[in-house]
């Protein structure tokens, strides 16, 4: 029971400094959706996780669920008087009883968002009842929405950060003669075969099921509601492990008007709800194949640090380059061909990469997630709001950095060239473009005068040395990760200092006298330290800080180790951590603000420790 009216969607710190959970853990995340374990008496449970309400009203389920109005209701500010993982229900009203229970340890394992069955009046409703609670109660105590879910909407659910849901609302509609479908819910007789394979289905036909008397129909009904929403509620899961849920939640809701509504607000009015739980880089592709994907985190977020986070090296002459299906983009024929034509003065320009839905690609940064890790369908057809995107992004990149060079060339065709020369108009700037009208930027005519472009405005230039040419990668991607300085101080030869790179793009490593400072992980797109190396650019990653307790760590950081950590950390990024004892460097598995949070849980993969 526990219950706040809130208007907006900042977190809300109510819980900030209790101790919750004791038979809950968060494992995995993807986003807002977690794989966790629920604890029962003898099992463990997954979640997301399906209740039966069958077996919660039998007693099978060794859960407790808690009202306010319950006599044993003050039992949860005990921490050692259950045995059972314990649930308060969430009201969505300011109960009297709250303003009791906000300051004091309650000892709850999940919440029960009540009366969540009405929120179907509106997406708003339901994008604010959801949010609102899950930004009111802890990180690591999972969220029980009731009596709503469906086949249809079970991944967006759990997409939003709800852990777990029960067959209810299967089991209703199988008393309504609804059968439900992945994508919607059909009335029994309208049916004139059973699409499903579940035992239910296999084993009659529609017409010996609709030949069944009313309670037995319905049972036969609710039994296949129930199976599909399982299914779901496994494939859902399936998805948060492998890290692209998103893009199963955005096709799962081309289905519905009312979710694909609901997905819109979400990326519209909650982008700081999921930006403090996106990961910074993934191991999966991401396919951006709908309109939605245009608005996600990490294309805003990669947008936002090209801009925030990069420094153009410093060059002379800007090339504007389309993007290509392989990536890196320096791995695909075309860019093979234009870095070909470019030859020997390819250290004395700065490669840019034009393209949907990133933007623009600074070629230091091609290896970063998710600039090597992206795939959207090519037709040669922008629609607006994708040429509004990229434009706005190149405009922005130009209009930051254009006095960095002295011309601008672009060797674009078709809509990167009509995108190109509106952002050029609208500034103001020449560009010499070097794709005739109608040809493509990777014939022979094109690259040939893309060749004669850049050796006439280049001259007698010489060839950049392979160092300096790598440690423009490294320095960008240090820059891009920590903050501005970071790269420079990293790779900048100081006095007396052997430091080299070493290894075949894009698996880079940096090392200083024989030592590794860092290495690219082109699996990832990020860059790792060593401890040397953390040591080396230290005063850069304040905002990448992790402040532990007084022990040595050994392969993992658990959250209750974690005294403090920096706001801007993300899961997999990579973070120091100090103690009194120890320094080190990993990989952070939650976010900062959750590793402060909560009392469970892995807060940093631990890849080096040095004891103090
Ligand atoms: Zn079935």
């Amino acid at each position: 029971m526990v219950n706040v009216k809130i208007e907006n969607s900042k977190p809300i710190k109510t819980f900030k400094n209790c101790k919750m959970t004791k038979f809950y853990e968060v494992r995995r995340r993807d986003g807002a959706a977690r794989i966790g374990i629920l604890s029962l008496p003898g099992e463990k449970k997954q979640t997301p996780l399906l209740f039966r309400v069958d077996a919660l009203s039998t007693g099978e389920e060794a859960i407790k669920v808690v009202h306010a109005e319950d006599s044993n209701f003050n039992d949860l500010f005990q921490e050692d008087l259950w045995d059972v993982p314990r649930g308060a229900v969430l009201l969505p009203e300011v109960h009297p009883l709250f303003t009791n229970v906000k300051d004091a340890p309650l000892f709850v394992d999940f919440f029960v968002l009540s009366i969540a069955s009405n929120m179907h009046n509106s997406p708003r409703d339901f994008v604010r009842r959801i949010i609102d609670a899950r930004n009111m109660i802890p990180p690591d105590v999972a969220l029980w929405v009731p009596a709503i879910a469906t086949a249809e909407n079970a991944a967006l659910l759990f997409y939003m950060g709800v852990d777990i849901i029960d067959d209810t609302n299967a089991v209703i509609n199988g008393y309504q003669a609804i059968y439900q479908v992945e994508e919607g819910e059909i009335r029994l007789n309208e049916l004139e075969e059973l699409p499903c394979n579940c035992s239910v289905c296999a084993s009659l036909s529609i017409n010996e099921l609709r030949g069944k008397d009313f309670k037995e129909r319905a049972l036969l009904l609710a039994r296949h509601n129930t199976a599909l929403l399982d299914k779901e509620t496994k494939k859902a899961k399936e998805r948060i492990r492998a890290g692209n849920l998103r893009e199963y939640v955005e096709m799962k809701v081309r289905s519905s008007t009312f979710l694909t509504a609901v997905l819109r607000i979400l990326d519209l009015y909650e982008s700081e709800y999921f930006e403090l739980r996106t990961p910074i880089a993934r191991r999966g592709c991401m396919k951006a194949n709908t309109m939605e994907s245009l608005k996600r985190i990490e294309v805003k977020r990669f947008a936002n640090r090209v801009l925030e986070r990069y420094e153009p090296p410093a060059r002379k002459i800007l090339l504007i380059l389309p993007c290509s299906a392989r990536k890196p983009y320096s791995t695909s024929p075309s860019h093979a061909k234009f870095i070909d034509a470019i030859g020997d003065y390819r250290g004395h320009i700065h490669e840019l990469i034009l393209t949907s839905p990133l933007g623009v690609v600074p070629r230091e940064l091609e290896v970063v997630y998710p600039a090597a890790f992206y795939d959207i369908p090519v037709t040669g057809y922008w629609d607006a709001e994708e040429r509004e995107w990229v434009s706005s992004c190149l405009h922005a990149y130009l209009e930051r950095n254009l006095r960095n060079y002295d011309t601008v060339v672009a060797h674009l065709s078709g809509a990167y060239k009509e995108i190109c020369s509106g952002v050029a108009e609208d500034l103001g700037i020449k560009v010499v473009f070097t794709c005739e009208e109608g040809v493509d930027a990777t014939s022979k005519e094109s690259l040939e005068r893309l060749r004669n472009c850049v050796s006439e405005l280049c001259g007698d230039k010489k060839r950049l040395s392979g160092f300096e040419m790598k440690a423009s990668v490294i320095k960008a991607m240090a820059d891009f990760q920590f903050c501005i300085g970071a790269g420079n101080e990293l790779v900048a030869r100081k006095e007396g200092e052997r430091i080299k790179i070493t290894g075949r793009y894009p698996s880079f490593k940096l090392s200083l006298g024989g030592g590794v400072l860092a290495r690219i992980v082109s699996a990832y797109g990020t860059l790792a330290l060593t401890v040397n190396g953390a040591r080396r650019i230290e005063n850069f990653l304040s905002s990448y800080n992790v402040e532990i307790g007084d022990f040595v760590p050994e392969g993992s950081i658990l959250a209750p180790g974690v005294v403090n950590a920096s706001e801007q950390i993300r899961v997999n990024d990579e973070v120091v951590f100090v103690g009194e004892k120890a320094f080190g460097v990993g990989r952070a598995k939650m976010s900062g603000w959750e590793m402060v949070e909560s009392r469970r849980g892995v807060a940093v993969q631990v890849r080096e420790v040095r004891p103090l």
